[in-house]
């Protein structure tokens, strides 16, 4: 299994930048990088697309997936426009640097909505962003987060969204830290096709109770109350075989150089894969 680097992990750290990730990850025999949006658009700042595909094409380190485009759902109109826009911005950065996946987040805090409102709202709205970016080759992963107030927040809710949509190019990020976070079932996860888990986070969570954890309480994978154990062995059953992204959010984490935080993702990552997959 190949192994990713997500951008949040060491978002914080002392020196870290974009560019700062790219040469940490390169060095750390990671085979792709999650890029996040605030350190694409700190980088361009002073960069161009060229040169990141430039760096790209001399190194073995290649872009695995934008992240993110948040909040897509539930918007009123001048959302929904910003959200056209973000896509617009996605699509250029993919074509220039040969990217393929597209991270998106469900909405937060909308009120009470009912959940088959919620459903036929996000099918109808990922359809649309998946015929946009589907002439660029580019493929939409639906992340649900693992918060009360999310509009999408459990693997079950999220999957049946992406079936709905009926469209080769939308899928799901699994990230176990959400899963986890809000009780989501491993028996919607045998039911998966393998195929449409376009992104696997891996991570763990302190224990604390369900629907009462947030991204800080995240920890290394193995170290937290995650069911890694059952998790991975309904992976291995349905038979998904993609790239395990390390994604952290810790504050702790973010104490510790760039150098180390870096070097200890990639020993986390390759540690999990190596218990879990053959
Ligand atoms: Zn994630």
């Amino acid at each position: 299994m190949k192994l990713g680097f997500n951008e949040a992990t060491a978002l914080k750290c002392q020196g870290q930048s974009l560019m700062a990730d790219l040469e940490a990850c390169e060095k750390n025999g990671f085979d792709y990088i999650e890029i996040r949006t605030d350190c694409l658009k700190a980088y361009l700042e002073e960069h161009s697309l060229d040169e990141l595909k430039s760096w790209f094409d001399t190194h073995n380190l290649k872009p695995w997936a934008y992240n993110t485009l948040e909040f897509f759902n539930m918007r009123d109109e001048a959302g929904e426009k910003e959200i056209d826009e973000h896509v617009d911005f996605v699509i250029e950065v993919c074509n220039a640097i040969g990217m393929k996946t597209m991270i998106i987040v469900p909405t937060f805090d909308v009120g009470f909505v009912h959940m088959d409102e919620i459903h036929e709202e996000a099918v109808k709205r990922i359809r649309e962003l998946a015929d946009k970016v589907k002439p660029h080759g580019i493929r939409v992963s639906l992340e649900f987060c693992g918060v009360p107030t999310c509009t999408i927040n459990q693997f079950g809710t999220a999957y049946k969204v992406v079936e709905a949509a009926k469209r080769d190019n939308v899928g799901i990020t699994l990230d176990t830290f959400h899963f986890y976070a809000m009780g989501s079932k491993l028996e919607d996860l045998e039911q998966a096709d393998p195929k449409r888990i376009f992104i696997y986070h891996v991570n763990d969570a302190e224990n604390l109770p369900i629907g009462n954890m947030f991204d800080e309480h995240r920890l290394w994978p193995g170290e937290g109350a995650v069911p890694h154990e059952k998790i991975s062995a309904v992976l291995n059953k349905i038979g998904f075989d993609g790239v395990a992204t390390i994604e952290e959010f810790r504050p702790e984490y973010y104490e510790m150089s760039h150098e180390d935080n870096l070097r200890t993702s990639k020993e986390k990552i390759a540690a999990h894969v190596n218990k879990y997959f053959s």
